[in-house]
């Protein structure tokens, strides 16, 4: 399977094997529930704390065996009133190179509502904020520790101690031989960007909302997600607690905190649900079966009844963009209907990833994207541009 790679866009959909279709048990909104909250849109019915076995008071087992939940108090709302939320992908990784404190600095200047971390562990289990599970394609690595690739000729990051980590010098993505990812990004080099922890993140982003938050009058969240768990336990790592304790190191651990925790791992999301019982804001990721993001059926989870099935843990789904429009050559993008079906299950909706130098087609410009994602009706979007995100948005 390929893990490694995670470079999914508007246009192009990632190879690899096809994921193995996820058995979905469990749990269903009563319908009459699911009107309530649509008539109310922003109160969001989920299940914070609750215990998968034995079950607690607000949950009950029906006749076929299945967990059905009752409704939980409402939730505060998670679309704010102003606009839809601007979420710096990676940071504002159009600008400078992904997940360096540069790009997520610049990205709060830029009037980001919430700064992206994807996580990965260490070999002596410290969360760092990194995309890939591999060092490859964004430091050098190979210059450091020439000697620590695997079989498969790649490095990967949970093989590295922090303190070995640290030392690495960060560098815009890039592809084959290694060519710039996309052109026309970060080009300089020689300037040292280095590698963080999850911690580190989360302080310099407390840091931010005393300084400049507090004089522009906004707190800037986080939106961390917990990448490819089931790889992490194939390697002996249990990610998905790691995270959430550094999460509430700095503070964050109920519903109404500024942070979302993200998964593309429907199975592992439930876990974070009821197993782990974080109460914070948890946002199914989909995409499609064909990139082997994990064992989750995506097929299974854009249906109503997939719908009502995250909405029994989740708070908001982050689908890919072709998810919510439908794209062609020459004619304006047409909502799927996804925004509406999500809604209608008390869902918000995020999608990935906006970015303004790889339009999806029949789409002129950024604004363009934005306009009709708003039309649409989205919550929310991640981008690798949130000046321009903002400056669209109406
Ligand atoms: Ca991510």
């Amino acid at each position: 399977m390929n893990c490694t790679k995670q470079q999914a866009n508007w246009r192009t959909r990632r190879n690899a094997a096809p994921s193995q279709r996820h058995a979905q048990a469990k749990v269903l909104l009563a319908k009459v529930l699911l009107v309530a909250v649509v008539a109310s849109f922003g109160l969001f019915v989920s299940v914070p704390t609750m215990s998968a076995t034995p079950p607690t008071t607000n949950s009950l087992t029906n006749n076929a065996g299945r967990t059905v939940l009752t409704p939980k108090p409402a939730r505060a709302p998670i679309t704010p009133a102003k606009h839809p939320l601007v979420i710096a992908h990676r940071g504002a990784s159009g600008y400078l190179p992904e997940h360096t404190l540069e790009a997520k600095a610049l990205a709060y200047a830029q009037g980001a509502d919430y700064l992206e971390q994807d996580v990965v562990i260490s070999k002596d289990g410290v969360p760092v904020v990194a995309h890939d599970l591999i060092l490859d394609d964004t430091s050098n690595v190979r210059e450091v520790f020439p000697a620590r690739a695997r079989a498969d000729g790649h490095w990967y990051l949970i093989d590295f101690t922090w303190e070995e980590l640290r030392t690495l010098n960060l560098h815009e993505r890039t592809a084959e031989e290694g060519k710039p990812a996309r052109a026309g990004r970060f080009a300089a080099s020689g300037i040292g960007f280095r590698l963080h922890t999850l911690d580190e993140e989360l302080a310099f982003i407390r840091g931010l909302n005393a300084t400049l938050g507090r004089a522009q009058g906004r707190e800037v969240g986080v939106y961390t997600e917990v990448k490819s768990p089931a790889w992490h336990r194939q390697q002996g790592v249990d990610a998905a607690p790691i995270v959430l304790a550094a999460l509430a190191r700095h503070g964050y651990t109920k519903a109404t905190d500024l942070a979302f925790v993200q998964c593309f791992d429907f199975a592992e999301l439930r876990r974070i649900r009821l197993g782990l019982h974080s109460e914070l804001k948890l946002v199914q990721l989909i995409g499609e079966n064909s990139w082997g993001e994990s064992d989750t059926d995506y097929s299974y989870l854009l249906t109503p009844a997939g719908l009502r099935e995250v909405a029994t843990v989740a708070d908001g789904i982050g689908p890919w963009g072709p998810q919510v429009l439908t794209f062609a050559p020459g004619k304006a993008p047409v909502p799927t209907g996804l925004v509406q079906a999500a809604h209608a299950a008390g869902l918000a909706v995020h999608p990935f990833t906006l970015r303004a130098d790889d339009l999806p087609p029949g789409v002129a410009n950024l604004p363009a994207l934005v306009q009709a994602l708003q039309a649409a009706g989205v919550d929310g979007a991640f981008t690798d541009f949130p000046d321009q995100l903002r400056a669209a948005l109406k």
